[in-house]
């Protein structure tokens, strides 16, 4: 591309940033705009559910870029713009104001939408869920109103949002109460002995977790606002907040309508290109399509930030495919647990660390593995062993079970070797 050319970046979240600060970083001199709905510049969205939601953190500190930081890359944001159509043949995209841009290179990142909860009484006021620095006010609002009237908060899902917001709302010295249709957290993503040590986790905190739960319909008040959560076997959880945390759809309408191949997401390679070759895409709203031909949906800044960077590249002609270990992160009271890889298929693990004994004070990582090589790795306010164990699995070391379970094995040595 030359200095000729626009690029329009879709979204204004941690891809679209990442993408237009890389074309800059990889030398291209052509005009970038980033195009978001929301009003604000682009922020962090880990912290909503963590210290901003607290009250820990300001808004200086939540936010990423300002239109000003941009600007001085030359890079314009227009927030509060909504793109509702690209004309791939034109290749221009259409505002809601109706006003159209043209584009030489075209960036989707337009993240992900909650699901909703269809039952009776989900449309009451309180009945919220966690995806914006808007909704977070909103819940923190609710928050202060459920302290002062003593009431409690129920959240539906015990997914890593859900629990953040329970370890959040916890802190706060409200009452929670975790509902989870599944028998145990974080079923997706953990091995079934890391999620029993979370439930300990909450429980210890007083949280209230049920599993098997099968929700009725949402009690709803004359004023129109949630009640409580009933319970198929007639059993009503008062609440005067319900945060509903039940996993998200990848925002990509605008590119099915395109023609673009969508599966639950974009369809990108590993470059994060599309059919189109002006058309590339990074972050929440994508599927990656790996090797074996299977698709990989990835909702983390790690995967945002190295798409946004493998798709700017690609724009530029050059082949940077993101193959990095996976990582992600979640802070729950006291405890950051930090993963790396991907422990799905899993068939035994190993422990480094004390993971069985006193849970104020634990600090130990879980190592999976499958077919007898290291896949994965899940820490528990053990930030060494992860840095560690991310080297391994780029470098495809996989120690014996008994090396990693020693915690006198120094792991950087093992990948030296
Ligand atoms: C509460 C919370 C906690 C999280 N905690 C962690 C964590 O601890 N660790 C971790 O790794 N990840 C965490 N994540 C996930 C991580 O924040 C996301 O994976 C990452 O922000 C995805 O970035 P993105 O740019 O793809 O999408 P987003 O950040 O969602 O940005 C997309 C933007 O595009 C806008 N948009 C959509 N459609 C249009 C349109 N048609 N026109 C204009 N704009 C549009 C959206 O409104 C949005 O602003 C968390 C997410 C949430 C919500």
């Amino acid at each position: 591309m030359t200095a000729d050319d626009t690029v329009l970046v879709i979204g204004a979240g941690q891809a679209g940033v990442q993408t237009a600060e890389a074309l800059r970083t990889l030398g291209f001199a052509g005009g970038i705009t980033i195009l978001g709905d929301e009003v604000h510049a682009p922020y962090h969205r880990p912290p909503l559910s963590k210290a901003w939601l607290a009250g820990e953190m300001d808004a200086a500190q939540l936010t990423m870029r300002s239109a000003d930081v941009l600007a001085r890359k030359n890079i314009t944001l227009r927030s509060g713009v909504t793109v509702s159509f690209i004309d791939r043949a034109a290749k221009t995209v259409r505002l809601a104001d109706g006003s159209s841009l043209p584009y030489t290179g075209l960036v989707l990142a337009t993240g992900a939408t909650p699901r909703s909860l269809t039952l009776p009484g989900a449309s009451a006021q309180g009945v919220l869920a966690l995806r914006s620095r808007d909704h977070a006010s909103g819940i923190a609002e609710h928050m202060a109103h459920c302290l002062d009237q003593q009431l409690g908060v129920v959240v539906i899902g015990g997914g890593f949002i859900g629990l953040e917001v329970a370890a959040t709302a916890r802190k706060k010295g409200l009452a929670v109460t975790v509902l989870e249709a599944a028998p145990r957290l974080l079923g997706r993503v953990l091995a079934p002995v890391l999620s029993d040590w979370y439930a300990a986790l909450h429980r210890s905190h007083g949280v209230e977790l049920v599993f098997n739960a099968q929700i009725a319909a949402l009690e709803v008040d004359v004023a129109g606002a949630v009640s409580g959560v009933r319970l198929a076997d007639g059993a009503v959880i008062s609440a005067g907040l319900v945060v509903v945390g039940i996993g998200v759809s990848a925002n990509d309408q605008l590119a099915a309508a395109a023609g673009l191949e969508c599966d639950r997401g974009m369809v990108v390679d590993a470059c994060g290109r599309s059919s189109d070759e002006s058309i590339v895409a990074a972050g929440d709203c994508t599927a990656r399509r790996l090797t074996d031909g299977s698709l990989l949906r990835l909702e983390s800044v790690q995967n945002a930030t190295e798409q946004g960077k493998s798709a700017a590249a690609a724009l530029m002609g050059q082949e940077r495919p993101f193959t990095a270990t996976p990582w992600f992160w979640s802070d729950q009271y006291d405890k950051k647990l930090q993963m790396a890889g991907l422990s799905m298929g899993a068939d035994s693990w190993a422990v480094r660390g004390d993971m069985a004994g006193d849970i104020n004070v634990a600090s130990f990582s879980v190592f999976h593995y499958r077919q007898g090589r290291l896949i994965a790795a899940d820490s528990v306010n053990a930030g060494k062993d992860h840095l560690a164990v991310r080297k391994l699995l780029d470098a495809q070391v996989s120690p014996t079970p008994a090396q990693l379970a020693d915690s006198s094995c120094e792991l950087a040595a093992l990948i030296k070797k």
